[in-house]
């Protein structure tokens, strides 16, 4: 659920949102779009100034969420008997 805080924050970066260059997920290349990753998370208006920066940069890549999930998912699997080996 996004307050009304949060869309009045972003309302102040509607014409950056909107100019921000296109970005395709790493792994599906399934377009990205800025706004709905903002809309996912609270952030003050620092953070979305530092999020921003993170989009332009030609240094970084994003995974769309469906991509980020299963690598999320598939990390832990592949961790977790590396885990129990160093633990127990
Ligand atoms: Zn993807």
């Amino acid at each position: 659920m996004i307050s009304i805080d949060h869309k009045n924050q972003l309302g102040k970066f509607e014409k950056a949102i909107k100019q921000a260059k296109n970005r395709y997920c790493w792994k599906c290349g399934g377009k990205l779009e800025l706004l709905d990753l903002l809309l996912q998370f609270t952030m003050n208006e620092k953070t979305i100034k530092k999020f921003y920066i993170l989009w332009e940069s030609k240094y970084i890549q994003f995974y769309c969420c469906a991509c980020f999930e299963e690598i999320e998912s598939e990390e832990l699997l592949i961790n977790k008997p590396v885990f129990k080996e160093v633990l127990f």
